[in-house]
């Protein structure tokens, strides 16, 4: 396909009036803190929360956070012997983001293989290209149970306090449930989106029906289950769900199977591409799984992702195929065009015009109603919002149960007694589902529960509050015996989490293991080193996503202008690919160049 220069300008107009309707003044603070009245919806509806004796002791590591960070760095350290670690996390479980996401229809948007770490240590097969949430949580289960992770870990538990001891070079740790113990090391990885939001709607308190957050998804409510059980106890009832984001997309073919009626209140259209699920076949498995097949296949998907020269795309999947037409259309550039930026931004712009179209297009092909076809239609870059990719949610519009109640990107107008008002009518409904997301924009001690207080009474806050500072979004000067694992500043892989904390976990443990053996009491970033770091850092290209003529989500901070802190908020500059292979050989080396043991 290709698009007409007039065609083009057609789309950049609608593109930009589409925006213009969703911006909004308040930006991030739109969205309302679950606290005080609204804090039940943070209640755990999966574990009982069981009563146990605060701890006072004292631990080599201490992980904040069991979700894929907690566990695999746990597993790095375990296969390094080290073993007294103790992971803490605010759910019941391990699992992070699938212990709390078990809303029916949850399973990995990246392809199983390479979303789901530890595969070939522990031996599990996926059993599907796209694992639904329970396969995934019973695997963060299994990371556990084979590493003993489960020995130490501490559940139902906020971290309140976490405050570096320079006399004892160690970290003290306190939490809501009373604990007050020591770490002689202390790891971060509690994940960008954790924290439920809700819309910021009038009236929300005012609702007499039932409601609840995707992410605390009451099946004592609805019936069925996780496993995919059909939603019995909705079959005479009214609900509504608010928001089509990622989440939504998921759970909206289980709701319109299950509900009597099903409101599905949209303020922007997710851009839905083919999924392509598939059960895996266990001799193609067996073929294929031959030693160090995951790291092959984690290269080969970063590769193919980040636009490296590589000819075999194992993954073959919507984010490998984004990535395969931008380069092929920079491939059409005269050789003496392509090393120029304006040309190739152009030819960026071209795929993603053709791609967009032909995801509006598979609207038309599956949707029976013409006007709720239209309204289901993005109208945006495909990377101004989360790509989502599914092979049942627009044909759940042809369900008679399912109702699209576009709001015209105004949102819903106010929720009342008895159900909800858009576009000026009253919806009456028995059941609101708010598929509203996670907190993004909000500062890291809100979203954590804690600050981090470094060295000199330093915290973290004050030391990041012009931009983060790290080397390797790992190590913080200041912050001696500390370690972040998540992507920024490191490879910044978005379009697979776990490949970046696969790394950064192999990392920490090196790092750990060398201070141990070398009876070093303290692991810490010299000044100079984080400085060079973050210069490095800046002399690449900048985040792709979150430009602000995109329509307002939280890839681009709601449409508000970036504090300019969030600059540093970037990766390697020659991209992902070339960054695990740098810090590959920065740790096999051996002397940690940058870092001082002493
Ligand atoms: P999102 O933040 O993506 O979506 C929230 C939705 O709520 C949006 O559609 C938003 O509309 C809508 N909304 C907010 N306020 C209102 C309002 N006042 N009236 C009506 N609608 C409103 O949250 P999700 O939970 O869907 O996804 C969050 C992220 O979690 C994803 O982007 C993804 O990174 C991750 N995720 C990953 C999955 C996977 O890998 N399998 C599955 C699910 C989520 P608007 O767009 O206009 O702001």
């Amino acid at each position: 396909m290709t698009i007409s220069t007039v065609k083009k300008d057609q789309l950049k107009q609608k593109y930009a009036e589409e925006r213009d309707k969703r911006l909004r003044a308040d930006g991030n603070e739109q969205y309302l803190e679950l606290k005080g009245q609204l804090s039940h919806y943070l209640e755990d509806p999966y574990v009982e929360v069981k009563a146990r004796e605060p701890k006072n002791d004292h631990v080599t590591v201490a992980f904040i956070g069991g979700g894929f960070a907690g566990l695999v760095t746990g597993a790095r350290l375990a296969e390094q012997d080290i073993t007294d670690v103790r992971i803490l996390d605010k759910g019941g479980d391990f699992g992070g983001t699938w212990y709390w996401n078990r809303y029916p229809g949850a399973m990995c948007d990246t392809a199983s293989f390479v979303y789901m770490p530890l595969l070939e240590e522990t031996g599990h097969m996926p059993s599907e290209k796209y694992t639904h949430a329970p396969e995934i949580l019973s695997h963060c289960q299994r990371i556990g149970h084979q590493y003993h992770l489960y020995d130490k870990a501490l559940f139902h538990t906020q971290v309140t306090h976490l405050k570096w001891d320079e006399g004892n070079s160690r970290w003290s740790i306190k939490t809501n449930r009373g604990d007050d113990f020591t770490a002689q090391f202390v790891a971060i990885g509690t994940g960008p989106l954790h924290i439920p939001k809700l819309p910021g709607i009038p009236g929300l308190e005012d609702f007499k029906g039932h409601s609840f957050h995707t992410s605390r998804w009451d099946y004592d409510y609805t019936g069925g289950n996780p496993d995919g059980a059909p939603l019995d106890n909705l079959k005479d009832k009214r609900v509504a769900i608010i928001g089509t984001g990622a989440t939504s997309v998921q759970c909206v073919p289980a709701l319109a199977e299950g509900c009597k009626t099903l409101y599905v209140c949209q303020r922007t259209p997710s851009s839905v591409d083919v999924r392509a699920n598939k059960n895996t076949d266990p001799e193609w498995f067996k073929e294929m799984a031959t030693e160090g097949w995951q790291k092959r296949w984690l290269e080969n998907f970063t590769l193919n992702q980040t636009g490296g020269a590589v000819e075999e795309d194992l993954v073959q999947d919507g984010w490998t195929d984004l990535a395969r037409r931008v380069r092929s259309k920079i491939n059409e550039l005269p050789p003496e065009d392509r090393g120029n930026p304006l040309k190739m931004l152009a030819a960026y712009e071209d795929s993603d015009f053709e791609k967009m179209e032909e995801i509006r297009n598979r609207v038309d092909t599956l949707v029976g109603d013409e006007q709720t076809a239209q309204d289901l239609k993005a109208w945006y870059r495909q990377l101004c919002k989360r790509p989502c990719f599914h092979d049942e949610y627009l044909q759940a519009f042809n369900e008679a149960s399912a109702i699209l109640l576009d709001t015209e990107g105004q949102g819903v107008e106010r929720i009342t007694e008895k159900g909800f008002v858009v576009l000026g009518k009253e919806y009456e409904v028995d059941c609101i589902i708010y598929a509203s997301g996670f907190e993004v924009g909000t500062t890291l001690v809100r979203r954590t529960g804690f600050e981090t207080i470094g060295r000199d009474g330093l915290s973290l806050s004050n030391y990041w509050e012009e931009g983060m500072k790290s080397i390797h979004g790992i190590n913080v000067h200041n912050f001696p015996n500390a370690f972040f694992v998540q992507p920024t500043q490191g490879a910044n892989l978005i379009s697979n989490i776990p490949h970046n904390i696969v790394e950064s976990s192999q990392t920490i443990a090196m790092m750990i293991k060398h201070a141990i053996d070398n009876k070093a009491k303290t692991i810490e970033v010299s000044k100079q080193a984080e400085k060079d770091w973050v210069d490095l850092l800046l002399t690449g290209a900048g985040m792709m996503l979150g430009s602000l003529d995109c329509t307002p989500g939280y890839y681009n901070n709601e449409g508000q202008a970036p504090s300019p802190a969030s600059k540093l908020n970037v990766g390697y500059p020659a991209g992902a690919a070339a960054y695990f292979k740098y810090i590959d050989e920065w740790r096999n080396t051996g002397d940690f160049k940058g870092i001082e043991f002493s």
